[in-house]
């Protein structure tokens, strides 16, 4: 047909944009925050036998409400289909155990938690976090869709219900009569689809004067320190403050607290109560506010600004990668984690610039990074292969890969991390 090519281009991408629509203020979203464009499933490691096989690549294209300036990711695919598979068990990451500890020992001091106490936590994993609690003999509740986690976390003594939690099935676990002095919610509001009715859940189970904790990666970080790599299909949200404070506002909760945490390239507490109860406001959470004020992260313009410094990101990979090759230095990578596949994808990295990663995950080895199709193997193969340079991909891990690995330096190997610029860490 000879019709000319802006007759198909524009309509189409008024289309696209029409249907993205705000998850919780529902306004329609016309500012992006940064197009990453089509990028595979972060956890859909491809075996051998798949590798000539077509992979399925959805789009990773991040925008901002004008509104409540809530950044988002559309649910392009269903949580179903993603959580179901998703056997991750937190209790395998030793320093993860640990954070719930101080967490547990904290929390029952502060609100003077005991035998009469009830805490629950929501994304509870396989208990790594209420096991603590209950050898305070303080009685708990997981709540977890993963029926396999749940299994494990039973099997350590911690009662699990296995479900998605919601407005309604708060509302049926307060009519059994199971209310919440303490909830927990570590790293999961940023995971879910419809955070509002998440939230809602929360203010049907706690009791009057209860504390719920939600625990996300901050987007101040992510915007300061251009932690793209954070931004995957299963993140929905990308939170701060500002937004989840109108979220819980409108659920009937509010925040009075806050931390600051080193996790996940850092994170927030926020201590959240019933809109009446009489949980004061405390300065961090003033500090915190204001904060985000400096930031702009209130005015929509900031966020255009983020997109292009992403791009030289990019750039200064791909600048890297040229002059390893003009060098004749091997560059290989480490940590086949869900950041890493963002980043190399984005990058479009090939074999050709990045010979293999390696993991010591054995569930991981002998398969390959999706999307990139670098070949996945044991840490053991790095004495073989002798990379030139390693490439850090979990950059929050830096420090604990660089101790395991110091021995790349017997030949010269050299320690490099990609953004927000290329550090050579010799
Ligand atoms: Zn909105």
């Amino acid at each position: 047909m000879n019709v000319p090519a802006e007759t198909f281009t524009e309509p189409s991408t008024d289309r696209a944009a029409a249907i993205a629509r705000c998850r919780f203020c529902d306004l329609p979203l016309t500012a992006t925050f940064v197009d990453l464009g089509m990028s595979p499933l972060c956890e859909s490691f491809v075996p051998p036998e798949r590798a000539n096989a077509m992979e399925p690549f959805f789009p990773l294209h991040v925008r901002v409400c004008d509104g409540c300036k809530l950044v988002q990711l559309q649910a392009y695919v269903a949580p179903e289909e993603i959580f179901t598979e998703y056997a991750y068990f937190s209790s395998y990451s030793t320093s993860w155990v640990e954070h719930a500890r101080r967490y547990a020992q904290a929390m029952t001091e502060r609100f003077g938690l005991g035998p009469d106490s009830l805490v629950v936590e929501v994304a509870s994993n396989d208990g790594y976090l209420l096991q603590h609690f209950v050898a305070m003999d303080i009685p708990v509740l997981g709540i977890e869709p993963t029926a396999n986690t749940a299994e494990a976390a039973r099997a350590r003594g911690v009662p699990t219900e296995v479900m998605f939690f919601s407005e309604a099935t708060g509302r049926a676990l307060a009519a059994q009569g199971r209310r919440a002095d303490l909830m927990a919610a570590n790293n999961v509001l940023a995971h879910v689809p419809d955070i509002a009715d998440f939230v809602a859940g929360f203010r049907e189970v706690l009791k009057d004067e209860g504390v719920v904790t939600f625990e996300f990666p901050h987007l101040l970080n992510l915007i300061q320190k251009v932690q793209f790599d954070t931004i995957y299909h299963e993140h929905f949200s990308y939170l701060s403050l500002v937004a989840v404070e109108q979220v819980l506002r409108t659920k009937g909760l509010r925040p009075f607290d806050i931390e600051r945490l080193s996790t996940h390239g850092g994170s927030l507490r926020v201590f959240c109560c019933h809109m009446g109860s009489g949980h004061e406001e405390t300065d961090a959470l003033a500090i915190l506010r204001a904060d985000e004020r400096a930031a702009a992260l209130d005015r929509i313009e900031t966020y255009a600004g983020f997109a292009p410094r992403v791009e030289a990101v990019r750039a200064g990979f791909r600048a890297f990668l040229a002059a390893e090759k003009a060098g004749g230095r091997r560059l290989a990578a480490y940590g086949a984690a869900a950041k890493g596949n963002t980043f190399l994808n984005y990058c479009g990295t090939t074999t050709e610039d990045v010979m293999a990663v390696f993991d010591a995950s054995p569930a991981k080895q002998g398969r390959f990074l999706p999307g990139s199709h670098l070949p996945i193997l044991s840490p053991e193969a790095v004495r073989e292969l002798r990379p030139d340079d390693l490439l850090i991909l979990p950059w929050n891990l830096k420090d604990e890969i660089m101790g395991q690995m110091a021995f790349i330096r017997d030949w010269g190997g050299r320690f490099v991390t990609a953004s927000p610029h290329i550090q050579i860490l010799a």
